[in-house]
């Protein structure tokens, strides 16, 4: 697990599953694929495979060992419900998510038809907890707005949208039953452009139908450059769930202060 990371609606990664394969234009200059392949060959690296798609077994229980709560992105290098991950597996995987219930998970996908599956049989066990929050990719209205309905359908507690990179103008989107929206453009080298307009939309629909808003980027080849400003102000809502977690991560800080006084390594 990487206790850092740069993603800006998250505090750490996650990834018991690495690589995965190609299924809808968002993919295209997926940035795990570049991260993965730099080091296929080298000896001993975890992406010495490359980007194929392979189980981890030893990351699984990882979540268990982590003390201090945390957003965690789950699968950041890959796709959860990627074909070529057993049923089994994924169930593994959200029971150390049902089970280290101090963090907060956010589990993001293309693959929705599955995850909409799972999460009505095998997962619902997991598909309840307000501290797993469940979301699709939206990059486009042909690929992604088929996914939103998946999402809608399953029995999720928390369902979130990652509409990044956003390609094109969505139109109307039904956001009831959901629960967080997050925007942002594609970054590096080759990245399609945004159009404000594009964002202002989602922004207004969110508005409209009161659903938290996160901008995360506006991307392009220098992405610190164009920044994350829209209309001169930053946006970084997160779903209401996050006030129980919140509530979870206060009360595990004022555990550890008060353990620290005790043994005399902090001033009260
Ligand atoms: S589904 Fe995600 S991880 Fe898999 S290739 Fe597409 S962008 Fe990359």
């Amino acid at each position: 697990m990487a206790e850092r990371s740069s993603i800006e609606w998250t505090d750490a990664t996650w990834n018991p599953v690495r690589g995965c394969t190609k299924i809808s234009p968002g993919c295209k200059h997926c940035y795990a694929e570049t991260f993965a392949e730099r080091f296929r060959g080298v000896k001993g690296h975890p992406y010495e495979q490359g980007f194929d798609l392979r189980l981890v077994p030893e990351k699984v229980n990882e979540p268990l060992r982590w003390r201090h709560p945390r957003r965690i992105f789950v699968n950041s290098m890959s796709d959860l419900f990627h074909e070529g991950v057993p049923d089994s597996y994924i169930a593994a995987v959200a029971d150390v998510m049902v089970r280290a219930n101090w963090h907060t998970y956010q589990v993001l996908t293309k693959r929705s038809a599955r995850m909409q599956d799972l999460l009505k049989d095998r997962l619902r066990f997991a598909a309840a907890q307000a501290h797993i929050w469940w979301g699709v990719s939206v990059e486009n209205k042909r690929h992604g707005l088929p996914r939103v309905e998946h999402l809608r359908s399953a029995p999720a507690r928390v369902r979130f949208l990652s509409i990044e990179p956003l390609l094109e103008d969505l139109g109307r989107i039904d956001l009831s039953g959901i629960h967080w929206v997050i925007v942002g453009g594609e970054s590096g080298f080759g990245a399609r452009p945004m159009k404000p307009g594009w964002v202002v939309s989602v922004r207004h629909q969110c508005r409209e139908q009161n659903v938290p808003f996160f901008f995360k980027q506006w991307g392009g080849v220098h992405k610190s450059r164009s920044g994350r400003l829209l209309d001169g102000r930053t946006y970084d809502e997160m779903p209401d769930a996050l006030g129980a977690n919140e509530l979870v991560r206060k009360r595990h800080e004022i555990g550890d202060r008060l353990r620290l006084v005790a043994q005399g390594s902090l001033e009260s």
